[in-house]
């Protein structure tokens, strides 16, 4: 039987279900390890995500890159990256609570199919499409949530540690968190930054 992952991707691949449609070059469904433990989301595809039709490909992605393999990731091996909307918003404007709403049910099968023990969410529009629309990130963030059993650690999208690189001290405590919950619950011998 085909796996159901690549079942949906089809599916996504050919959705026309909310206008982000119209405006699209490519559907970014989402990429990485088919078991990963652990998850990635951000808010939806850039220009470069959506010529090329893969999550986190342009600057943010790069710097995404660069915090996962600092904390001994490999994007490929153990991560799976997705986002909240799968088509590009015109213009790279925020995806409306509708839009979210509309693409959300394909985001909670990806969740299902991959079952990761970690989910890390990129910025104010993954914490309030996954989780609850009336939260702040610059509250929660770096706070453990736990939401449908799965650890959930909201914190900045890596497009704000570009614009504000202030923030990323922030970021890093938040991904240390992240490393040590990796260590607890997945692989007691991943690379630890406390020692
Ligand atoms: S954003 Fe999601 S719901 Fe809207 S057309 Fe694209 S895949 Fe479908």
């Amino acid at each position: 039987m085909e796996d159901p992952l690549v079942q949906l991707r089809s599916t996504v691949l050919q959705c026309r279900q909310c206008g982000l449609c119209e405006g699209r070059q490519h559907v970014v469904f989402g990429e990485g390890a088919r078991q990963a433990a652990l998850m990635c989301i951000g808010e939806g595809p850039g220009y470069y995500e959506d010529v090329q039709g893969r999550p986190f490909v342009g600057a943010s992605g790069q710097l995404l890159d660069k915090i996962l393999s600092v904390c001994g990731f490999s994007r490929e091996k153990d991560t799976y990256i997705a986002n909240i909307v799968k088509c590009r918003p015109p213009g790279n404007r925020a995806p409306t609570p509708e839009e979210r709403s509309t693409c959300l049910p394909f985001l909670m099968r990806q969740i299902e199919f991959v079952q990761p023990s970690i989910i890390v969410l990129l910025g104010a529009t993954a914490l309030q499409g996954l989780v609850d629309p009336s939260a702040r990130i610059t509250r929660v963030r770096g706070t453990w949530l736990t939401w449908h059993g799965y650890w959930v650690m909201p914190t900045f999208h890596p497009s704000a540690l570009l614009r504000t690189p202030a923030l990323k001290r922030e970021a890093w405590e938040d991904f240390k968190k992240v490393i040590d919950k990796y260590r607890e619950v997945v692989d007691p011998h991943h690379y630890s930054p406390h020692h």
